[in-house]
């Protein structure tokens, strides 16, 4: 690596902006589940939009590659180095300010390193409500939400991170800054540039600020865990609570036993209600104190008991409790990865083929890898399920044939006229399955817009578009 480059780094980033030492470097080398460890030469940390336009434009004149950096909780690898060509860590988590907090048009413009729930906290002090949500929350920033187009668990009502952005700063890969931050919920001037960010993966451009929607304040919520019997029961009860609720329905979430068992694992005094073989998390949601989302809940869980649908229901009787199953459900990942680790998948499929989906990977997992455990747990309103498929008891993770796995169950979620990959993104643990699934169509396009927005292939070498 010229010691040029690393010098001219230093000048730019000053005291503590530059992380060249290995032991320094290596948190940021390593990803979230530990799968990937590529050397950076080096981890840079700015503060301004000004200084990242300074080490894009420096990088690119050294031919060294960016991976721009957020909380590094991607389940992709796409926030860390691939494996060859020199590449630097840019590391966004010290522009982490809130700009502005814009109340008369329900927005606030914040700097790419904030975390989300930083950003919920500002959005609740102020009176608002921002709807994304997921396990990773305390972790995950800005900009790497944004740049996954990251979901969680309130899809359903709210939209993805895509639905949440109106406008974007970005530095582009010649180190240009485009201001694309106005408020605007309208403004048809041509392409709708900000999009092509969206969902990137750091390959298009650099995230350093965005402007985010806020919502109006929750007044009520109500919550409960119902058993089901099977994900076509867990279907069949998320329609019922749609049909009473609407969009007042904000979280529907279906965990099989196994999964939800290893949530509880993770948590103090983690035993389960009640069992069943598959659990459905369900809470309505009200802006309006005249509503009263209890008794509609209680209503749907009344009909689904009756029905047969569900088998035991518990309704959340405090905040406190409503906290603790959203906490169960959203420790499964980490249970999983305490428990030794999955061939992980996030699928989806139209939301009528939940079942059949469910159904098809127990039988495929029965029949081609034997004594494996399916971990199926996932946002069933939106038709995404995390498809994991777990060693048998006592065998390790490496012994499984991952790559045979992987192909076999998104090709079934393909099969079923979905997507191998529904929030999550691609980095660079999912080019097997773009190369295979996505259309040559599709893939062209997606080259053209790279080559024309970053032709030297400066920003995220390696990600995203097989052979970029
Ligand atoms: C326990 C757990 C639960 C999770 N649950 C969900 C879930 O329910 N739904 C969901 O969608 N995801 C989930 N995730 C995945 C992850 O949290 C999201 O993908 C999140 O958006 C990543 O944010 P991050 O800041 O950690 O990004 P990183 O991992 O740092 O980066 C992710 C990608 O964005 C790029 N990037 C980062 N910052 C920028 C920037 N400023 N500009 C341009 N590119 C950038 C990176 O290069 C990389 O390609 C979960 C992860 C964990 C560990």
């Amino acid at each position: 690596m010229p010691a040029a480059l690393l010098a001219a780094l230093s000048a730019v980033l000053g005291q503590g902006g530059l992380l060249t030492a290995p032991q320094d470097r290596a948190p940021y080398e390593r990803d979230w589940r530990g799968l990937v460890q590529n050397p950076a030469v080096a981890v840079a940390l700015p503060k301004t939009t000004a200084q990242v336009s300074d080490i894009v434009k420096l990088c690119a004149a050294h031919g060294v590659g960016i991976v721009p950096q957020g909380g590094n909780t991607g389940l992709v690898a796409g926030a860390v180095p691939v494996a060859g060509a020199p590449q630097l860590i840019l590391c966004l988590n010290r522009m982490n300010r809130i700009r502005t907090l814009d109340l008369a048009a329900d927005c606030i413009i914040a700097e790419a390193g904030l975390t989300l729930v930083e950003l919920q906290n500002a959005a609740t002090e102020a009176g608002r409500f921002f709807p994304v949500s997921l396990g990773a929350e305390g972790t995950a920033r800005l900009g790497g939400l944004i740049s996954t187009n990251a979901g969680g668990m309130q899809v359903l009502s709210y939209g993805s991170m895509r639905a949440q952005v109106l406008g974007l700063e970005v530095v582009l890969a010649d180190g240009a800054i485009w201001d694309g931050l106005a408020a605007l919920p309208k403004d048809n001037t041509g392409y709708d540039l900000k999009q092509l960010f969206i969902g990137a993966e750091g390959t298009l451009g650099i995230i350093t600020a965005a402007c985010l929607r806020l919502y109006p304040a929750i007044a009520a919520r109500a919550s409960a865990l119902a058993g089901v019997a099977s994900a076509e029961a867990a279907l069949r009860l998320f329609q019922s609570a749609r049909a009473a609720a609407g969009a007042g329905l904000t979280l529907c979430e279906y965990m099989e036993d196994k999964a939800l068992a290893l949530g509880a694992g993770q948590l103090a005094g983690g035993a389960l209600p009640f069992a069943a073989p598959g659990y459905v998390l369900l809470e309505i949601s009200a802006t309006d104190p005249a509503h009263a989302p209890a008794a509609t809940l209680e209503s749907v869980l009344a009909d689904a008991l009756a029905q047969g649908l569900a088998s035991d229901a518990v309704i959340a009787q405090s905040e406190r409790e409503r906290l603790r199953f959203i906490a169960l459900r959203e420790a499964i990942s980490e249970g999983e990865l305490a428990s030794g680790g999955a061939v992980k998948h996030d699928i989806s499929v139209p939301l009528g083929r939940i079942p059949a989906m469910a159904t098809a990977v127990h039988a495929l997992v029965a029949r081609d890898f034997p004594g494996c455990i399916p971990n199926i747990f996932g946002h069933l309103g939106d038709g995404n399920l995390h498809i994991n498929i777990r060693p048998p008891q006592g065998a390790a993770l490496t012994t499984l044939p991952k790559a045979a796995i992987s192909e076999a169950v998104e090709s079934l979620a393909v099969s079923f006229g979905g997507s191998f990959s529904a929030e999550h993104g691609i980095g660079q643990l999912r080019l097997t399955g773009m190369a295979a699934h996505k259309s040559p169509v599709a893939l062209g396009l997606m080259r053209a817009v790279k080559q024309a927005l970053d032709p030297a292939g400066v920003l995220n070498p390696g990600k995203t578009i097989p052979g970029a």
